[in-house]
């Protein structure tokens, strides 16, 4: 059977003579696995659809397994993602998080237009680590582990100052913070970001400024909070992780 998606690739790796295969995360029918013949070759005209971060539209034949890419176009061939080294790293992120966290149902078209947005918002400038954490809420929405930050998981009061527990995937708060003792304080700054990010579509993401102290607590809060619900061993991760200790030294 022949198929027409939209779709990002996620993945992409080397398959044979001169061939790929690529994941892709489509619109319409979730994660996707086809192989582009003669991708590496000088003349493919299919080559630049086989780079990771490629937006574009793909023509493939399927039967069962993987499918076969018979022709396609590209809508954003987001290269600049693939310029900087910073940027590589955080789009890497994005696309092996999405490839390995995402069950087959769980990749919807919202998470397309989701990580869609989060490719624009990078090449555009928007701050790496603010998007990367919106997206992160997004991947944590669509496994099934979206947490509250609006009311206490213990007694349900929504007022007041909070700590993030990320074992109960959510926030206590001060009367019933004694119930985690590893919970995360929360100053008022991190918890209101948190809120907002929750709710924000990367579709329609302005510059956010926030100061370096709050970045730091939505960095431990996000990165327990990925640890506990996903827990995924992730090479891109580990290379943000190189590029962070660099920054500061
Ligand atoms: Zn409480």
């Amino acid at each position: 059977m022949q198929y027409r998606v939209e779709g990002l690739v996620i993945r992409s790796t080397d398959y044979g003579e001169g061939n790929k295969i690529v994941t892709l995360l489509t619109n319409t029918h979730g994660k996707v696995g086809i192989i582009i013949r003669g991708a590496k070759k000088a003349k493919s005209r299919h080559g630049s659809l086989a780079q990771l971060f490629t937006h574009g539209e793909f023509i493939y034949f399927r039967n069962t397994g993987l499918g076969t890419l018979t022709h396609g176009e590209i809508i954003e061939s987001h290269h600049v993602l693939r310029e900087g080294l910073e940027l590589a790293a955080y789009a890497s992120y994005a696309a092996e998080l999405t490839d390995r966290a995402l069950q087959e149902d769980e990749a919807t078209a919202y998470i397309f237009e989701q990580l869609k947005g989060f490719f624009t918002a990078l090449e555009e400038g928007k701050d790496p680590e603010v998007t990367t954490y919106i997206y992160e809420l997004k991947m944590l929405q669509a496994a099934g582990y979206a947490p509250d930050f609006d009311t206490c998981m213990s007694c349900g009061n929504v007022v007041g100052s909070m700590v993030l527990s990320a074992r109960g995937g959510g926030v206590l708060c001060s009367r019933c913070s004694y119930r985690d003792p590893q919970a995360l304080a929360l100053s008022d700054g991190a918890l209101k970001l948190l809120r907002v990010f929750r709710q924000m579509d990367l579709r329609r993401l302005g510059q956010i400024q926030v100061k370096p102290e709050t970045k730091k607590l939505l960095k431990q809060g996000m990165r327990q909070l990925m640890d506990q619900h996903i827990g995924l061993q992730l090479k891109s991760r580990a290379f943000l992780d190189q590029l962070d200790k660099y920054n500061l030294e």
